[in-house]
C-alpha cells in the first residue's frame, strides 16, 4: 500500500452488523503511516484508559482496531522467566548483576544481555523487567545482588550496556526502580531524603545515562517516595527531570502494585499501570478525564509512548482486517501471546559457554598467599570439598528476579569432574544454613500417579472434586495466573499434592508445608501438619518466604512414605500464590563440624564453599546482619587449622565478614553466580581460566566500621540519605576507615605493572578527557586487568561533603605475560562538573583535579594534575 495514501479505519465489527461493546468513534482518516500519536487520538476515551492498565499479571492489553497485540512482559534481571514460574519453562541462569558488576566489563555485559534479549525473544516476551540500576547503599540491601555496584559510575556503564544488549535483540529494558530504591526494608512506602545535588550526582547517574546513552524503551517507577512525594506521583522527576529534560520517549510503568492513586499518578505522567486487570486507573480516570482533571491530551501521550513501545518491540502492526467477536476481549490475542515458545520451537537459551565464561571472569580473587591458586594437580592426591554450598549452591538471589534455572552445575560435581582420576575426592557439608526446610534430594520424590520422578498436583474445589491435575518435577510452586477460577486469594478452592517419598537414610526427618493460607501435610495417612500462616505486608514475600509449618518424623531409609499436602489460599490479601513442600534429615551442626574436620585434616588442599542460604538474600527484606548464616565461621577457621591449603570460596551476592580472611591461603568472591557456578570454579581452580573481577562494592572489615550500615527509615517513615554524596568506598575514604578489602581489589593470576599514565587530549565533542595509560603483565601467565581512572577534586573536598576521590572511567585490559599494553581510559566531562542546586544546572568549577589510576580505589600508583577553567552549563545535564 502507498504509504502517503489516506486510509480509512472503520469498525469492522460494526460494519459487519455484528453488535459493538465500544463506543463508535469510527471511521476516521488519517495519514498513513499513522503516528503513534494519531493513533492514540483516534481511539475512544474508554480504549484508551483501557490500554493504560495491565490485562493480567505480566501482559499489556491488544487492542485490534489498530492492530495492536498484548506486550509480554517479564522479570530479569539474571534471566528471563516468562510469565510462568514453572520448571517445565526453564530459563538460562545469568550471573546475578553484582557478579556482572564485579567483571567490569561492558563488553561481557553487553554481549550476554544480547543473549538475554534473543532468549527473551524466542519466548514471546517483548519487555524485560531489567536492568536494577539502584546502588548498594548499605552492604545489608536485600536486593544489592540485583545491582551492578555501589558505585553511579561503574553502575552506569555497565547497565548502559545491558539496555543496549537487551534492545539489540528487539526486546525492551526496564530501567528500574526509578529512583532511591536502594534498600527493601519498608520498600512501598520510605520516603528518601535526599538533596537534589545527591540524586543528580549519584541516584540518578546510572538512570540519566541509560536514557541518554543508551536509550532504553521503559522505565519503572519505584513503590517509595522521594521528598515526600510516592515516585509514581512525582511529576518533578518523572516529567520534568526524566521526560522533558532527558528526552525519555519511552514509556514510564509502575512497579508493580507501586501506582496507588488515581489523578496524582496520571497527572505525574506515569504511563502505564502494571499488574491488571484491576487497579487505581480503568472506570476512575475515565472519570477524571471527562472532568478535566486529568486532560485527554496527557492521556494520548501516555497511550502513543505505549504504542511506541508496540512498534519497537514489533507489537503494533497493520490493523487487523478480520475481527472476531472476541477479539474485543482480548482472548484471541492473549492466547496467541501465551504460548511458551513462538512457532512451538524450543527457546534459544543464553549458552551455557557464555555463562561459565561470564562467571569465571566476575570471581575476584581477594587473596593469594603463597600462589596457593589455581591448585596445582600433580601435587594434589586427595581433595575435601567442604560447606553447605558446595553441594547446594545459591546461584540467584530470592524475589522477583528468581528463575527456575536448567541446570545447576553445583561446585563439589563440577570440581570432581574435572579433575583428573588419581584424585580422591570427598566431600563434606560442614554446617547448615538453611531458614526454610530444603526441598527433598532429587529422584527421592515419585507422583503416585505416574510413577515418576516428581509430585502429583490436584486443583479442587471446595467440595474437593478435582478440576484439573498436573505432573509436577518441582516440590515449590508459584503461580500468578493460569490457576483454574476456583483457586486464588479468597477463593475456596484447594492445591493438593501427594507424593511417595523414600528416605536415603533412617532417622529423624523435618517435613514442611509453606504458603499463605491453610497448610495440612499428612504423612501415611496421619495428619502431622494443620494449621493456617498470616499474609505477609509484601506480596512479593508470599512466594519468596511465606509462612512455613513443620513436623518432625522418624522414616526408615528405602522405606516409601505416602504425602499429602493441602493448600488452602488466604481468605484475603494479595500477590503471587506459592505452595512448597520440604523435607530434610535432621543432622546436628556438631557432628557435620567433625567431620568436615576430619576430611580436611587427611586432605592435601581443601575447597571450603560458604555463603548464603537460599533466603538470605531476597527482594523484600534486607539482611539483619554481615555475618554468614549457620556456623560456616568456625567451619572455616576449624578447616583451616588442620589444612594450610585452604581455599575460600564465598558465594554471597553482596559483602559478608569474613573474620577468617588471613587464615586461609586464597579467598575467592564468587558472588551468586548463576547456573555454571561450578564448571566456572573449577576453570578458576585449576587455572583453566583467571578470575578476572574486581570488587564493585567495598566489603567491611566489621559491622561498626560500615559507613552506611542499615536502612531502617524512622518511625515517620522517613529514610535520610544522611551521608550524602559519600556512597560506598567514598564514605570510607572521607572518614579514613579500613576496609577488608576495598573498592575495585581483585588480584587475577598474574601480576602488572603500571607503566605510564598520559592525558593525551581534550576531546573536541563536549570536552572529555582521553587518558592513555601503559601496563605491563609483569607475571607469567596471561591476564586481564581492570584500570580504574579517579578524580580528586581542587581544594578541600571532604569539608565541603564531596567525596576525596570518584571513579570517573574504567577499561579492561588484557595482555600476555612480559606484555605491555596501551589503554585509552576516557573520563566523560560530566566527571568534572557538579549538580549546583541554586543554579538547578551542572557547573564544572575552575582549579587543578588530580586523575589517579590504578588497580583499585586504594591503590593508585599514577597521577596527573588537570587545570580546568570553570564552566557552566545553561542547558543543565551537560558540563
Ligand atoms: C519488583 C520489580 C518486579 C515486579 C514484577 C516488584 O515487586 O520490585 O522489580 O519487576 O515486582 O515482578
Amino acid at each position: 500500500m502507498d504509504s502517503a495514501e489516506p486510509t480509512e479505519l472503520s469498525d469492522p465489527a460494526a460494519s459487519a452488523g455484528g453488535a459493538s461493546s465500544l463506543p463508535a468513534p469510527l471511521p476516521l482518516v488519517i495519514a498513513r503511516p499513522p503516528s503513534e500519536r494519531d493513533l492514540a487520538a483516534a481511539l475512544p476515551l474508554t480504549e484508551k484508559v483501557r490500554l493504560l492498565s495491565g490485562a493480567d499479571s505480566w501482559r499489556t492489553h491488544d487492542c485490534p482496531l489498530i492492530g495492536l497485540r498484548p506486550m509480554v512482559t517479564s522479570d530479569g534481571p539474571n534471566g528471563v522467566r516468562g510469565v510462568t514460574k514453572d520448571e517445565r519453562h526453564p530459563s538460562a541462569c545469568l550471573p546475578s548483576p553484582s557478579a556482572l558488576g564485579a567483571t567490569w566489563d561492558v563488553d561481557l555485559v553487553y554481549r550476554v544481555a544480547a543473549a538475554l534479549g534473543a532468549e527473551a525473544r524466542s519466548k514471546g516476551v517483548d519487555v524485560l523487567l531489567a536492568p536494577t540500576v539502584n546502588l548498594m547503599r548499605t552492604p545489608l540491601g536485600g536486593r544489592g545482588f540485583e545491582f551492578f555496584a555501589e558505585d553511579p559510575v561503574l553502575t552506569a556503564g555497565l547497565a548502559s550496556a545491558y539496555v543496549r544488549g537487551v534492545q539489540s535483540a528487539g526486546v525492551g529494558a526496564t530501567v528500574k526502580h526509578f529512583v532511591a530504591n536502594d534498600s527493601e526494608t519498608e520498600r512501598w512506602t520510605y520516603d528518601a531524603r535526599l538533596s537534589e545535588r545527591v540524586l543528580r550526582e549519584v541516584y540518578l547517574l546510572p538512570f540519566e545515562a541509560c536514557v541518554r546513552e543508551a536509550g532504553t524503551w521503559v522505565v519503572m517507577a519505584a513503590y517509595n517516595k522521594v521528598n515526600g512525594t510516592a515516585m509514581t506521583e512525582n511529576l518533578r522527576l518523572l516529567r520534568d527531570v526524566l521526560k522533558n529534560e532527558w528526552g525519555f520517549d519511552g514509556v514510564v510503568t509502575s512497579d508493580w502494585h507501586a501506582a496507588r492513586s488515581t489523578h496524582a499518578t496520571a497527572l505525574a505522567t506515569l504511563d502505564l499501570s502494571m499488574p491488571g486487570p484491576d487497579g487505581p486507573w480503568g472506570e476512575l480516570l475515565v472519570r477524571a478525564v471527562e472532568q478535566g482533571i486529568v486532560s485527554e491530551d496527557l492521556l494520548d501521550d501516555k497511550v502513543a509512548r505505549l504504542l511506541r513501545l508496540a512498534r519497537r518491540v514489533g507489537a503494533l502492526t497493520e490493523p487487523a482486517v478480520q475481527l472476531v467477536p472476541d477479539v474485543r476481549t482480548g482472548r484471541a490475542a492473549r492466547e496467541a501471546a501465551n504460548r511458551p515458545t513462538k512457532n512451538g520451537r524450543a527457546p534459544a537459551l543464553v549458552g551455557a559457554r557464555l555463562l561459565r565464561e561470564a562467571a569465571a571472569d566476575s570471581f575476584v580473587l581477594l587473596r593469594n598467599s603463597g600462589d596457593a591458586l589455581p591448585l596445582d594437580q600433580t601435587h594434589i592426591r586427595r581433595l575435601a570439598i567442604i560447606g553447605p554450598n558446595a553441594q547446594r549452591p545459591v546461584i540467584q538471589g530470592g524475589g522477583s528476579a528468581g528463575v527456575t534455572p536448567v541446570s545447576v552445575a553445583a561446585p563439589a560435581d563440577a570440581l570432581r569432574a574435572a579433575l583428573p582420576d588419581h584424585v580422591e575426592v570427598n566431600v563434606s557439608g560442614g554446617c547448615q544454613t538453611w531458614h526454610t526446610v530444603p526441598e527433598a534430594p532429587p529422584g527421592s520424590l515419585t507422583d503416585p500417579v505416574t510413577g515418576t520422578p516428581g509430585l502429583h498436583l490436584e486443583f479442587t474445589d471446595a467440595e474437593g472434586a478435582v478440576i484439573g491435575t498436573e505432573h509436577r518435577a518441582s516440590a515449590n510452586l508459584a503461580w500468578w495466573d493460569g490457576v483454574p477460577d476456583e483457586i486464588g486469594w479468597g477463593k475456596p478452592g484447594r492445591v493438593v499434592l501427594t507424593a511417595t517419598f523414600r528416605p536415603e537414610d533412617s532417622g529423624r526427618h523435618l517435613l514442611s508445608v509453606a504458603g499463605v493460607g491453610g497448610l495440612l501435610l499428612e504423612v501415611d495417612g496421619a495428619t502431622v501438619i494443620d494449621g493456617t500462616t498470616a499474609v505477609p505486608a509484601d506480596p512479593v514475600e508470599a512466594m519468596t518466604r511465606p509462612g512455613e509449618l513443620r513436623a518432625a518424623r522418624w522414616l526408615e531409609a528405602g522405606t516409601p512414605t505416602r504425602l499429602r499436602v493441602e493448600f488452602r489460599p488466604a481468605p484475603d490479601g494479595d500477590g503471587p500464590l506459592a505452595v512448597r513442600l520440604g523435607i530434610v534429615r535432621a543432622i546436628e551442626d556438631d557432628d557435620l563440624l567433625a567431620d568436615a574436620e576430619t576430611l580436611a585434616a587427611a586432605a592435601d588442599a581443601a575447597v571450603v564453599v560458604v555463603g548464603s542460604a537460599e533466603l538470605t538474600e531476597s527482594e523484600g527484606f534486607d539482611r539483619p546482619t554481615l555475618a554468614l548464616p549457620g556456623r560456616q565461621d568456625e567451619l572455616i577457621a576449624r578447616v583451616a587449622a588442620v589444612n594450610p591449603t585452604t581455599i575460600v570460596v564465598v558465594n554471597s551476592g553482596m559483602p559478608v565478614l569474613m573474620p577468617w580472611a588471613e587464615q586461609a591461603a586464597a579467598v575467592v568472591y564468587a558472588w551468586l553466580p548463576g547456573q555454571e557456578f561450578g564448571t566456572a570454579l573449577a576453570d578458576v581452580l585449576l587455572g583453566h581460566a583467571e578470575p578476572g573481577g574486581r570488587l564493585p562494592v567495598t566489603i567491611p572489615a566489621d559491622e561498626s566500621s560500615v559507613p552506611v550500615l542499615h536502612a531502617k527509615p524512622s518511625d515517620d517513615g522517613a529514610l535520610d540519605y544522611t551521608e550524602g554524596l559519600l556512597v560506598g568506598y567514598r564514605g570510607y575514604d572521607a572518614a579514613d576507615i579500613a576496609p577488608a578489602f576495598p573498592f575495585g581489589h581483585g588480584t587475577g593470576y598474574t601480576t602488572w605493572d603500571y607503566e605510564s599514565l598520559d592525558c593525551a587530549r581534550w576531546l573536541p565533542d563536549g570536552g572529555n578527557l582521553e587518558l592513555s595509560v601503559r601496563v605491563r603483565n609483569t607475571g607469567s601467565r596471561p591476564g586481564k586487568e581492570v584500570v580504574q581512572a579517579y578524580l580528586a577534586e581542587p581544594g578541600d573536598p571532604v569539608r565541603r561533603g564531596r567525596p576525596i576521590r570518584a571513579l570517573a572511567a574504567f577499561a579492561v585490559v588484557r595482555a600476555a605475560p612480559g606484555e605491555s599494553a596501551q589503554v585509552t581510559v576516557t573520563i566523560p566531562a560530566r566527571s568534572f562538573a557538579r549538580y549546583d542546586e541554586s543554579l538547578a544546572s551542572w557547573i564544572t568549577p575552575g582549579g587543578e583535579f588530580t586523575v589517579q589510576v590504578g588497580p583499585s580505589s586504594r591503590d593508585l600508583p599514577l597521577t596527573a594534575a588537570v587545570r580546568l577553567t570553570a564552566l557552566s552549563s545553561a542547558r543543565s545535564g551537560r558540563a
